[in-house]
This record gives C-alpha cells, sequence and structure tokens, in this order.
C-alpha cells in the first residue's frame, strides 16, 4: 500500500476535572474546598461531547474519580456516546507527592468508581499534572497490577509545573517488553528541544494555525498520530474567577478561554481524531514498536 495515501488518526483526550482541581490553584483553593464551590464540570464536559458528536469524533476521557462519584451522569453520557472512559485518579494529587501506597489506593478508588457507574472495563491512566517520571520509579508497577495497561502520563518538554524532557516522544515501554505502555501528549521536535504541541495552554495560547501545523506536521512528515489533551474547563469562559492568584497562574489560567470552542471545533474539523485505545491498538497488543513501526497500513487501524 502507498503510505503517502495514509494520513495518521490523531488520540483527541480529554482529562474530565473541574476549574478549581487545576494543580495550579491548589495554593488558592484547598482540598477541602472542593465542595464549596460552584461546580461546572458537568455542563461543560456536556458541551465537549455535543461538539464531539456534532464533529463525528470519538476521543478518551481521562475522569477523576472525585468527579464521577459525585456527578455519575457525566461518566455515563461519556460511554453511551461511544468514548472511552479512562481514569485520572481519583483525588488529583501528584504522585511524586503521595507515594506508592497512596497511589495505590487512589488509583483503585478511580477505577471500582469508573467501572461501575461506566459499565467497562477501564485500562488508561493519566496522572493528575503530568507527574510520573523518574521521582516515581515504583508507580509503573502499580499501574500495572491494577489492571492498567497505559498510561499517557509522561510530557516529554520542559516545564516549571511538571515535564520530563529526555523521555521518548513516542509510545514506548520504559521497563521493556511486558512492562506499562507509556503515550505521550505530542510534541514537535526543534532546534534540538521538545516543544508542546499537545494542547492545554499552549493551544489557547498560540495562534490557532501554530497548534493546527504542528500537528500535521508530526502526521505528515513524521507519518506518526499525535496526542491531543484537553479540558471542559477551557470551554468555559463564564466560570467564577478564583481571587487572589499570581500572574503567572492567572494568564495561563484565563488566557482565551472564550477562543477554545471555536478552535476545538476547526481542528476537529481538520485533522482526524479517534480515542486512544483505538489510535493505538498495535502498540497496546505489543504488535507495532516505535518510532521502527512506521509501516502502518489503513487496515491495521
Ligand atoms: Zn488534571
Amino acid at each position: 500500500m502507498d503510505q503517502r495515501h495514509w494520513t495518521p488518526c490523531n488520540a483527541l483526550t480529554v482529562d474530565v476535572e473541574d476549574y478549581f482541581q487545576v494543580l495550579a490553584m491548589a495554593p488558592y483553593v484547598g482540598r477541602d474546598e472542593w465542595d464549596r464551590w460552584p461546580c461546572r464540570v458537568e455542563a461543560s464536559t456536556d458541551r465537549l461531547l455535543e461538539i464531539c458528536a456534532e464533529q463525528g469524533v470519538h476521543g478518551t476521557f481521562f475522569t477523576l474519580g472525585w468527579v464521577a462519584e459525585r456527578y455519575p451522569r457525566v461518566v455515563r453520557r461519556i460511554v453511551a456516546a461511544g468514548h472511552e472512559i479512562a481514569s485520572h485518579g481519583y483525588g488529583h494529587e501528584r504522585v511524586w507527592e503521595i507515594g506508592p501506597r497512596a497511589f495505590r489506593e487512589d488509583l483503585l478508588r478511580a477505577k471500582g468508581l469508573l467501572e461501575d457507574l461506566g459499565g467497562v472495563p477501564v485500562t488508561g491512566y493519566r496522572a493528575p499534572a503530568f507527574s510520573i517520571g523518574p521521582r516515581t520509579p515504583w508507580a509503573r508497577e502499580i499501574l500495572l497490577e491494577t489492571g492498567h495497561t497505559y498510561s499517557s502520563s509522561v510530557y516529554p518538554i520542559r516545564h516549571d509545573h511538571y515535564g520530563s524532557p529526555n523521555a521518548p516522544r513516542g509510545p514506548h515501554r520504559p521497563d521493556g517488553a511486558g512492562g506499562l505502555l507509556e503515550i505521550p501528549p505530542a510534541t514537535l521536535r526543534l532546534f534540538g528541544r521538545n516543544l508542546p504541541a499537545g494542547g492545554g495552554g499552549y493551544f489557547r495560547l498560540a495562534p490557532y494555525r501554530a497548534s493546527w501545523a504542528a500537528l500535521r506536521w508530526i502526521n505528515h512528515a513524521e507519518d506518526r498520530p499525535a496526542v491531543f489533551y484537553i479540558h471542559p474547563w477551557e470551554l468555559d469562559p463564564g466560570q467564577p474567577r478564583v481571587p487572589g492568584i499570581d500572574y503567572r497562574t492567572r494568564f495561563r489560567h484565563y488566557i482565551n478561554l472564550h477562543r477554545t470552542e471555536e478552535r476545538l471545533r476547526r481542528l476537529l474539523r481538520e485533522l482526524h481524531w479517534d480515542r486512544i485505545d483505538r489510535v493505538f491498538a498495535p502498540e497496546i497488543a505489543g504488535a507495532r514498536d516505535w518510532p521502527s513501526g512506521q509501516v502502518v497500513s489503513a487496515q491495521a487501524l
């Protein structure tokens, strides 16, 4: 088959959490205050689901156990619409901060809730704030033991809150065959550095064309699928403002919220998208290596 006619399908991923649970907000909104803030996640996830339906796109929803427990309809709607339900843990705590014992409990609690509500197995996981890396050598083993088959928790960039700049850019098994599969968010290799191209604040901050061009480059020049992520609160310009936050957090959290919805709609329309478990089915099954296994035909997906 002529490879040039094959356009990779990217993975759309959503981290389902509310605006006050973002880790950069943690110094200003205590965990014990979460129940006192107006909930927006149910409505903003519905908005995302509507946009996906309108564009005929499916994705993977890494959902917080805390959200699932309080708003079970969110999980049921995600599953009913044909998306993959996956885990964002229960309490949205950095993995390296809570340690192995609490990590295991957090994983099992989230997985139990999501599987009970969704009625489907949960095998994917994304760590809050991409907090799996050199500081958590035990995390992958615990993910496997608790029934997860892949993680999308290592962002191979330099960032003040997260990032493992030396980690591989593509799907890989850090512990070798039989180990956990890590599927990182998209990066662009430029001037010897990895630049974030996978969504979040960068998608809102940079012009639309920058994100589009980066993902297209990965698809066409590198002939690979990319992983893109977004949060429901990024489509909610009317969310209550958290008072007293520092300039950097305020800028990153609120910039261009009013533009996200239209940008996302365009991105979903202009590129190909699907759930992680389908886009990376060959890697999950161990049937395709990265980056050598670029020989992919449309039938393989
Ligand atoms: Zn998160």
